[in-house]
């Protein structure tokens, strides 16, 4: 049978990949090692947190399925960072990692348009165009696709025929576990490594790289004395991930904290001669920001003890993740330690942790969509390109299954851009200047315009455009819309309501916490008061008409940062027309007169799209845009 689009794996960005294209309507087929590990949290048991829950929520605005999986399957919901600013708010969900993955083996067995097999993919089926045999020779020369991916073929000789192919392999491609300094073959714990894929990629002409990141062990509950260690628990009411779930009603469990101490630090300093960090086995590099214990007693010496978090893994097991103990450290070092902390001093390790090296492939090799300018019709989405991240892996996974699906329609890829959402910072980072080395994960500070983009009106950004492709139902678009309404009329009736100074007023002023007005004050401005909110408004001036959910979050947002919102507006609209000025396919880079040979290398390689894509390569000089910008403007209007 002939498919649409091939995704092989089913990790976050695999089911996203999957779930976009078949609910649009491409006949796809999801190949992947083991079935009954689709959507599988290889680390952590959560979802959401610092700059991944805007990606969460991003994707749930497309039509997505990981918000909805959480909040459905979820054990505990929390929002941090309730005291910073708005664009720095997070929510952030503990997982029950079984029921997560079982839930998302439904959805996909259940979807129209999607066939799933278990199988190893070795071989991906190219036809070659009128490539040379000299491949680098030609890469260089004719950046351009010569050549389209027909299909893949198993390890087992079975062969699948598609117009496109998503690979979306993860930490799979010859994955190398290190426990000490021993090490085996596999994709994660428990799961097969795959040794001939990313060789075949070298072969057709991808640059293919190593990386490495690393886990907890995972403790037995019923070894932990919870009597003494301080309780966290979640929100209440617990705030959801998708903008669909009206309320999460499943009871919620408490995490427990505790932390490192002195004996710990000499017990990991003392097993450095046995880790594969420290004695140089391992090579790739890994997360910076998510290190391992060992490296962070080494890093920040001064630090007498850093928090531990006891995650439950979900309802119906006793795995324990001690969030803040990744280690590769021999599993006798790791029970010494784990065992010098308070609360677990009779623990028992039921997973060893471990680091794993992997072969990851450079996303500047891929255009905005994903696609693979060596090989038209592929895709790379997910930890392939380098990234870390259930949230990263599953954006990337959903735009892959979109762009796809519009490929082989023959339609306009979807493409956003930076100030439109965290997925359009991630991409263009991705594809225009790589990872440079280390694992890449999202924070909001990324993002130059993270005031607009918040994960609270990631539905109000982005919803129209997952209406416009297909993916969001009729309803969904309707909340939205009404949402957004309420929130234009709510602000404007702020504005636009003024206040006479007098003793009613006054005392309700007073009894807020807050001064007196002496003159006539409109709502909004008295909103703008650091201390009031727009619940306290309302206690003075109710709507007159009742508000959709959320709505109440985005106007005191937008009237309190009305300024600095305006102020990014400005700055967006400045350089937009950078944004828009397009740089043709076809472009000869040879013929831009002043640009040195070094810049004119790497816009051969990277092919920006346009000449804000092209300003953020590194190395690519204001002075060479602006030598581009002219050559352009020169060939439009046929000047010599
Ligand atoms: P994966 O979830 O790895 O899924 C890959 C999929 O591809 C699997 O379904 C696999 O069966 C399939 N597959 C692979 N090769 C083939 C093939 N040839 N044929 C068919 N199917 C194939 N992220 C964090 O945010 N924080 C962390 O602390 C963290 N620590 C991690 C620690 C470890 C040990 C690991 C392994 C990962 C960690 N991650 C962490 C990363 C996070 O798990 C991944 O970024 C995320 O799961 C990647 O999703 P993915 O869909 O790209 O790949």
């Amino acid at each position: 049978m002939d498919y649409d689009v091939i995704v092989v794996g089913a990790g976050h960005a695999g089911i996203e990949a999957a779930l976009a294209a078949a609910r649009l309507g491409s006949k796809t087929l999801m190949l992947t090692l083991n079935l009954d590990h689709i959507g599988q949290m290889s680390c952590n048991p959560a979802i959401g947190g610092m700059g991944k829950s805007h990606l969460v929520r991003e994707i749930d605005a497309l039509g997505g399925e990981m918000a909805r999986a959480i909040d459905e399957t979820g054990i505990q919901f929390r929002v941090l960072n309730t005291r910073k600013g708005p664009a720095v708010r997070a929510t952030r969900a503990q997982a029950d990692k079984a029921l997560y993955r079982q839930r998302m083996k439904r959805v996909a067995e259940t979807t129209p348009n999607l066939t799933l097999r278990q199988g190893s993919v070795e071989r991906l089926r190219v036809e070659r165009g009128n490539v040379s045999s000299n491949r680098h020779e030609m890469l260089d020369t004719f950046p351009l696709q010569h050549s389209r991916v027909r299909g893949v073929m198993t390890q087992i000789g079975e062969s699948f025929s598609a117009q496109t192919v998503i690979l979306t392999t993860g930490t799979f491609l010859k994955g190398l576990i290190h426990v000490g300094l021993k090490n085996y073959a596999a994709g994660r714990a428990g799961d097969f490594a795959v040794e001939g894929l990313s060789s075949h990629l070298s072969e057709l002409g991808f640059h293919i790289g190593r990386l490495k990141t690393g886990t907890c062990p995972r403790l037995d509950k019923r070894t932990i004395n919870y009597d003494i260690l301080e309780p966290q628990y979640g929100d209440s009411p617990p705030p959801a991930l998708s903008f669909s779930t009206e309320a999460i009603i499943q009871e919620q469990l408490p995490c427990h904290i505790t932390y490192t101490n002195e004996k710990t630090h000499q017990t990991i300093t003392a097993g450095l001669d046995r880790s594969p960090l420290y004695s140089g086995v391992i090579e790739g590099r890994g997360p910076r920001y998510c290190p391992s214990i060992e490296d962070k007693i080494i890093r920040f010496k001064e630090k007498p003890r850093h928090q531990i978090f006891l995650e439950p893994e979900g309802r119906n097991t006793v795995e324990v993740y001690p969030n803040g103990l990744s280690t590769s450290l021999p599993l006798d070092v790791q029970l010494a330690m784990v065992r010098s902390i308070q609360g677990l001093e009779d623990a028992e390790i039921m997973r060893p942790g471990y680091a794993i090296e992997y072969d990851y492939a450079d996303p500047t090799q891929l255009t905005q969509t994903l696609e693979t300018r060596l090989i038209s019709g592929l895709y790379f989405a997910g930890q392939i390109n380098g990234t870390t991240g259930y949230e990263e892996a599953a954006a990337q996974g959903i735009m892959a299954g979109i762009n796809a699906t519009m490929k082989v329609r023959g339609e306009t890829p979807l493409i956003f851009s930076r100030d439109q959402a965290y997925i359009g910072v991630l991409l263009d980072d991705l594809v225009t200047k790589g990872v440079g080395g280390e694992p890449y994960r999202m924070f909001t500070s990324r993002a130059e315009h993270r005031l607009l983009l918040r994960e609270d009106n990631a539905d109000v950004r982005l919803s129209a455009f997952g209406r416009r492709i297909g993916l969001i139902d009729a309803s969904s678009a309707e909340r939205t819309l009404r949402k957004k309404e309420d929130i234009a009329r709510e602000v404007q009736r702020l504005e636009a309501t003024i206040l006479t100074p007098n003793e009613t007023v006054n005392t309700q002023l007073s009894a807020l916490g807050t001064a007196e007005i002496k003159t006539p004050t409109s709502l909004a401005k008295l909103l703008r008061r650091p201390e009031l909110s727009f619940g306290d408004i309302q206690s003075i001036s109710p709507s007159p008409m009742p508000l959709s959910t959320g709505v109440g979050a985005e106007v005191e947002i937008e009237v309190k940062y009305s300024g600095y919102i305006r102020r990014q507006e400005e700055g967006i609209n400045r350089v937009r027309h950078m944004e828009e000025a397009l740089i043709p396919h076809e472009i000869d880079y040879t013929d831009v007169q002043g640009l040195s040979n070094e810049v004119k290398e790497k816009l051969l390689t990277l092919r920006p799209r346009s000449l804000g894509q092209a300003s953020r390569i590194p190395g690519v000089t204001p002075a060479a845009v602006s030598l581009l910008a002219i050559h352009l403007k020169r060939k439009r209007t046929g000047a010599a």
